[in-house]
C-alpha cells in the first residue's frame, strides 16, 4: 500500500464515491425544476466504478461512501453495493435522501457490508419538505428511516439548516433525535452553486447561532470524534444526539482526508475545486503520478465557494 500524505500532512483516508448525478428530489439548494442529467453512457460502468475503487484502496483510501446524485437510482446500485463490499474496504457508507431507499434495505442488510446511511431531511414537516425539494414525499422518507433503524444500521440524519426556512424546526429535530435515537447533524449551508445564488443566499445560518438557540433549553455535552471528522457532536440532557458540521464558519480544511470520485470518473481533492484528475481508462501503473498530482491540487485554505452544484460533484 503507498500512502497518499500531502505536504501538509494530511493522509487521504475517505473517498465519497458518486454513482450518477440524477435526483428524485429537487432540493431548492441544489438543484432546479428543470434538470437536464447525464446520458447513462458518459457515467463510469459498474466495472469501471469497481476497478477504480480496488486501485484506490491501495493508495491507503480506507472508508467509501457512495453519493450522488440519489445514489438508489442507478440501475446497478444493488450489484455496485455488493461488488463494493467484496473490496477491502474498511467502512462503507451511504448518503441519500431515503425516498427509494426501503425496496433495498433487506438486501442491503443481508449483500452487502453496508454499515452506515446517512439520510438527508431538512423538515420534520411534509408540508415544508414539500417547499424545500418540491416534492411531497416525506411519508417516504421517513418509512426508511424507521425500517434502516430496524434493522440495526447506524443511522445519521443530515439537516441543511436554512434562516426562514426550516430554522423553526430545530427543537423538532431535537425531540426526534430523543424519541428515535438516532443522531441529527445540522450542516451550515455552503456556497456551491444554486445555494450561493438568488434568495438563498441570505439563508445562511451560522452553527454557533444554531448552537446557542439549543443551549437556551438543553444542556450540552461534547462527545469525541475522530481527528478527521467534519462534524462535532454533542449529547442533550433529553437524551438526543447532535452534530454540527460547520463547513462555513469552521472549516477542517487542515484535517481533511477526503477524495471525490465524480460520475463521469473525475477525482477530486476538494469540493470546492472544479479541476481534479481523469482516472477513466488509466492504467494502474500510472495511478500514483496521477495521484500525487492531485494531492498537489488540494488546498489548504477553504475555497470560498463554486459554482457547480453539489449533485455534479458527489456530495
Ligand atoms: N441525494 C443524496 C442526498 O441528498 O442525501 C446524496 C447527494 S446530496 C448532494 C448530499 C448532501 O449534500 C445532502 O445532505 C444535501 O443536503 C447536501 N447539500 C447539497 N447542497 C448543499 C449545500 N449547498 N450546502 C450544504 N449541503 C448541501
Ligand atoms: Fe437530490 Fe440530494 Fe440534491 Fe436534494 S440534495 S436535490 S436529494 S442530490
Amino acid at each position: 500500500m503507498i500512502p497518499m500524505v500531502d505536504d501538509h500532512g494530511r493522509r487521504m483516508r475517505k473517498l465519497r464515491l458518486s454513482l450518477l448525478d440524477t435526483c428524485n428530489l429537487r432540493c431548492t439548494y441544489c438543484m432546479p425544476e428543470k434538470m437536464e442529467f447525464l446520458p447513462s453512457d458518459q457515467l463510469l460502468s459498474q466495472q469501471e466504478i469497481l476497478g477504480i475503487t480496488e486501485n484506490l484502496l491501495g493508495f491507503g483510501l480506507q472508508e467509501v461512501r457512495v453519493t450522488g446524485g440519489e445514489p438508489t437510482l442507478r440501475r446497478e446500485f444493488m450489484d455496485i453495493m455488493v461488488g463494493l463490499s467484496q473490496l477491502p474496504i474498511k467502512r462503507l457508507g451511504l448518503t441519500t435522501n431515503g425516498i427509494t431507499l426501503s425496496k433495498y434495505l433487506e438486501d442491503l442488510k443481508h449483500d452487502t457490508d453496508l454499515k452506515s446511511i446517512n439520510i438527508s431531511l431538512d423538515s420534520l414537516d411534509p408540508d415544508n419538505f414539500k417547499r424545500i425539494t418540491r416534492r411531497d414525499l416525506f411519508q417516504r422518507v421517513f418509512k426508511g428511516i424507521v425500517q434502516a433503524q430496524d434493522l440495526g444500521f447506524e443511522v445519521k440524519l443530515n439537516c441543511v439548516l436554512m434562516k426562514g426556512v426550516n430554522d423553526h424546526e430545530i427543537h423538532d429535530f431535537i425531540e426526534f433525535s430523543a424519541q428515535y435515537q438516532v443522531e441529527v447533524r445540522f450542516l451550515e449551508l455552503m456556497k456551491i452553486g444554486q445555494a450561493n445564488r438568488g434568495s438563498l443566499k441570505d439563508s445562511f445560518m451560522e452553527a454557533d447561532e444554531a448552537a446557542n438557540q439549543i443551549l437556551s433549553r438543553y444542556e450540552m455535552s461534547s462527545l469525541p470524534v475522530a481527528m478527521d471528522s467534519t462534524s462535532y457532536k454533542y449529547k442533550l440532557s433529553n437524551g438526543a444526539v447532535i452534530g454540527f458540521i460547520a463547513s462555513e464558519s469552521k472549516p477542517f480544511c487542515g484535517s481533511c482526508s477526503r477524495w471525490r470520485l465524480s460520475a463521469e470518473g473525475q477525482l477530486r481533492a476538494c469540493l470546492m475545486k472544479e479541476d481534479g484528475v481523469n482516472l477513466r481508462g488509466v492504467s494502474p501503473s500510472d495511478y500514483e503520478s496521477r495521484l500525487r498530482e492531485l494531492l498537489g491540487m488540494k488546498p489548504i485554505g477553504r475555497i470560498e465557494k463554486i459554482e457547480q452544484d453539489m449533485y455534479q460533484i458527489g456530495g
